[in-house]
């Protein structure tokens, strides 16, 4: 009945990266080591991410009619992505340039570049993609009105889940939508509107659900993850694993989350295979390049609902 287990709308960036010995203050100017250059942003992180678990996936974004865009069409081909959603041109593909210092804190400047050209009409000529896709996941590194347009498109039998990264608050008719709405601890505060919502985040998931979304998922990074719907609060244990390098983790996350759902678990079960699908991803540095595939996640071991080999085809 779909074509595709998700459709991911969202942004596509690439990661010039350069280690240095110190982040240069203002009018300073420092030697760093070798760029790296690593595809990157929040919908192609998700889309790779889904698309190695064997999810059928692709992506609505829109990249630059440059070298960055080539190299992040192939690392989504390679991972398995249709990309006939992926529009080229109208701006430089979008990008982020990071410093990292010897103690890996970073310091990061985005130029959004062709993602910020992502607009309504762009995804109302890519409608019939949106209709034949079970789940569609979006983040906020798009024009806030790409989204809304999205949810307008949905097919009526269709999931919509969001991330909103970076966070801002929330038209009504979008929360109403997600089902579920994940967001971290500096996420729900955003969109709580910065009013005080103290330290439990029970607390927090009960008062995001009162705003409007069907359902919410709270990522607490190593303590793992608290689901919510009308029924209550649930918490979701993580995976204990020798963490390395955590970027990119809440996009596997997102991305495993919403396959699975797609594919008929319950919110709790669901949970329980992204964490674990995260887990595994921050066992390896970078983001595209530390997700697992399927049969890693199984090596992992742990609770979730874990699809059986070819299920969903
Ligand atoms: P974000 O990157 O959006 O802030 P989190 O850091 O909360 O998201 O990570 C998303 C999920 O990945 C967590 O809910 C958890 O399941 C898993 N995860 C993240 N960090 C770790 C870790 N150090 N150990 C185990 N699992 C982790």
């Amino acid at each position: 009945m779909y074509d595709y287990d998700l459709l991911v709308v969202g942004s596509a960036n690439a990661d010039l990266v350069i280690g240095v010995e110190r982040r240069p203050a203002a009018g300073e100017t420092v030697l760093g080591g070798d760029l790296a250059v690593h595809p990157g942003g929040k919908g192609a992180n998700q889309a790779v991410a889904a698309a190695r678990l064997r999810a059928r996936t692709a992506l609505l974004a829109r990249v630059g009619d440059d070298g960055h865009g080539r190299l992040l069409l192939d690392s989504l081909r390679t991972a398995g992505v249709d990309t006939a959603g992926v529009l080229v041109g109208g701006a430089p593909t979008g990008v982020a340039l990071i410093t990292v210092d010897p103690e890996g804190d970073n310091s990061i400047v985005v130029s959004p570049g062709a993602n910020s050209r992502l607009l309504p009409a762009d995804v109302r000529a890519a409608a019939g993609l949106v209709r034949a896709s079970r789940v569609v996941s979006a983040q906020l590194e798009i024009p806030l009105e790409a989204v809304v347009e999205t949810v307008r498109c949905l097919a009526p039998g269709s999931r919509f889940v969001l991330n909103p990264s970076p966070p801002r608050e929330l038209p009504a008719e979008v929360l109403a939508a997600c089902d579920p709405l994940i967001v971290n601890e500096h996420e729900a505060r955003v969109i709580l509107g910065g009013a005080p919502v103290g330290d439990d985040p029970a607390e927090w998931a009960r008062l995001l659900l009162a705003r409007g979304p069907r359902s919410v998922v709270v990522t607490l990074g190593a303590r793992g993850a608290l689901v919510g719907d009308g029924s209550g609060v649930t918490r979701v244990p993580s995976v204990a694993v020798a963490a390395v390098d955590t970027t990119g983790a809440g996009d596997a996350f997102t991305a495993a989350l919403a396959w699975r759902l797609g594919a008929g678990a319950d919110l709790a079960g669901a949970a329980a295979y992204a964490a674990r699908v995260g887990a595994a991803a921050v066992t390896r540095r970078g983001a595209q390049e530390s997700y697992p595939t399927a049969e890693e996640v199984e090596a992992l071991g742990g609770p979730g609902d874990a699809p059986a080999p070819g299920a969903d085809r």
